[in-house]
């Protein structure tokens, strides 16, 4: 039964969502959020999975979050604080470390320790992703062009975007091209001769992908994971008070303000189309509920393959969405800790006893270390020896744990969606025990000090999230599926063959990570084309 009729419906929860709906609204519009989980946040997400111990159980560190965003929308009234993540720390297993802090001085010292032509070359490397990022962030909040069309406006974007790179220095033209091509060890090979800093630089290279760090295409994901330190917003990695759910909830309070319904546990089963025209979703529940435009902010796998009927699209478009890979590569082990993990104290410093476990903690010892790691994926199985993020929010904000205690968020990788052999649900615990004993090769008190363990495997991904194939961005982060290709060519301006459908999350540019652009920019798409 149809209760209500709304200007906008918007599927999904997620931070993308409800960016969209809190710009809707503030536009005067009478705007239905639809969550199928009984919380707020989709993959940001706080929840206490054991009592007192708050984890952010799936993405765990912001800094692409939009500037714009946080001002428009004003977050920080709505609860919203971000909390300094200092630096990355390598554990490798002579003993010996990589820690590179926000002081740049000491990081410099501490990469001259390794390689003294490595500490000259960071601040170059440093000052040209600053001029990469520069470039590209312009291309963030644009609807991306496209360049077989011969759209008037499309054509003035494209000529912006080409004058741009002619004003760059020719050394960063070049860098921007190679960025484009390379893989992420080839290109901080150029830069680098230590290592273990190009094994942990590159690491950023591989997240949410299912390539290795020496696979072509990669050098541009590391870009991507820079953006957010460009914007003097927060500089670098931060992490949230609260756990990731609270940026989503301050986004949400924002959208209540003005004036925008959420529902959880509302699960949409149909986007309802007559004559070509989205003017509703069917639940789960069997209710319909109408409105004039419906905005999706769940992957294109579930909106286009699994709420519409196969006749209601172009065949060609529903070829695209087939092609788009997913190829969930990544898992999330989350610790509930009696105290902290013993990773060795950094001896060439005097920084406090915990001061190396206050940034992220990363599992990178050394290149062939990744690309071993990334070869047990290509043949199905999980790592033996994974990638692993580690950060312990509790250190920075106690809010998340009891006091004395602590919450360890691992991030893992490689965790391949299709395993060869066995399934996920029969891994689960082999492949948390996988992650346990690698760092207890770093940190040998930790499986005494482990209260609870959390793994989310990729299929809790799809399951639980609704992330096919369990990948964490919606679909991978690759050059031929960003910019004017995400999610289908022809189809990357949140618009949908569907009249009045539109697509507003990570599926769509400028992809996945804490952002809120793809939100934002869809809604502005709306405001625009549905101007009163
Ligand atoms: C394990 C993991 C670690 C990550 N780590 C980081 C990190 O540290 N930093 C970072 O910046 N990014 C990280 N990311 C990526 C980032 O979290 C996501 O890109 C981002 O949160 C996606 O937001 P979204 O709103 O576009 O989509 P989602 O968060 O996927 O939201 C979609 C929502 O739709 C809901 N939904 C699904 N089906 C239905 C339905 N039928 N009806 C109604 N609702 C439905 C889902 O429950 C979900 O709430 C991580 C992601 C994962 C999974």
């Amino acid at each position: 039964m149809s209760l209500a009729t709304y200007d906008a419906i918007v599927i999904g929860g997620g931070h993308n969502g409800l960016t969209t709906a809190a710009y809707l609204a503030r536009a005067g519009r009478k705007v239905l959020v639809l969550e199928r989980r009984h919380v707020l946040g989709g993959a940001a997400v706080t929840e206490e999975v054991v009592p007192g111990f708050r984890f952010s159980v799936c993405s765990y560190v912001v800094s692409l979050l939009r500037p714009e965003i946080i001002r428009e929308l004003d977050l920080p009234r709505h609860g919203l604080e971000i909390l300094p993540l200092d630096g990355t720390y390598t554990p490798m297993p002579t003993g010996d470390y990589l820690w590179r802090v926000n002081d740049h001085a000491k990081t410099r010292r501490e990469i001259a320790r390794h390689s003294r032509v490595d500490a000259e070359a960071y601040d170059e490397y440093g000052r040209a992703m600053v001029e990469m990022g520069r470039f590209v962030k312009p291309i963030l909040s644009m609807l991306p062009p496209d360049p077989t069309s011969l759209d008037p406006r499309g054509l003035r974007q494209l000529l912006f975007l080409a004058r741009r790179f002619q004003r760059l220095p020719r050394q960063d033209q070049y860098n921007q091209i190679q960025l484009m091509t390379m893989s992420a060890v080839d290109f901080l090979d150029q830069w680098f001769e230590t290592d273990v800093l190009k094994a942990t630089m590159s690491a950023s290279g591989i997240i949410g992908t299912f390539l290795g760090v020496r696979s072509p295409g990669t050098a541009y994901v590391l870009l991507h994971h820079y953006m957010g330190e460009i914007d003097g917003a927060f500089r670098s990695w931060g992490l949230c008070r609260g756990g990731t759910g609270a940026i989503s909830n301050a986004i949400a309070d924002a959208a209540r303000e003005a004036g925008a319904e959420i529902r959880t546990q509302a699960a949409v089963e149909r986007i309802l189309v007559r004559g070509n025209r989205a003017y509703g979703v069917a639940l789960a529940n069997g209710d319909e509920i109408h409105a004039s435009l419906v905005a999706s902010s769940v992957d294109p796998r579930l909106t286009f393959l699994r709420f519409l009927e196969r006749g209601q699209l172009p065949d060609e478009f529903v070829e695209d969405i087939h092609r788009y890979k997913f190829r969930g590569s990544s898992g999330k082990v989350n610790l509930a800790l009696d105290a902290l993990p013993d990773f060795p104290v950094p001896r060439h410093t005097n920084a406090g006893a915990h001061a190396h476990l206050r940034g992220a903690i990363s599992i990178s010892p050394s290149v062939d270390y990744m690309e071993r790691a990334y070869d047990d994926a290509k043949y199905g199985r999980f790592s033996r020896r994974p990638y692993i993020d580690i950060v312990i929010p509790s250190l920075t904000d106690p809010s998340v744990a009891p006091p004395g205690k602590h919450v360890m968020s691992c991030f893992v990788q490689y965790a391949p969606y299709h395993l060869k052999e066995g399934t996920w649900d029969e891994k689960r615990e082999e492949f948390g025990d996988t992650v346990v004993n690698t760092l207890a090769e770093f940190a040998p008190n930790l499986r005494n000090i482990i209260l609870h363990r959390q793994v989310v495997t990729p299929l809790d991904l799809e399951r639980e999230w609704g992330l096919s194939e369990g990948n964490i961005f919606q679909g991978e982060l690759t050059l031929e599926q960003l910019f004017f290709l995400r999610p289908a060519p022809g189809w990357a301006q949140y618009t949908t063959p569907i009249d009045s459908l539109y697509m507003c999350g990570s599926a769509t540019h400028p992809g996945g990570g804490i952002m809120g652009a793809p939100g934002r920019n869809a809604a502005m798409r709306i405001l625009r084309e549905t101007r009163r």
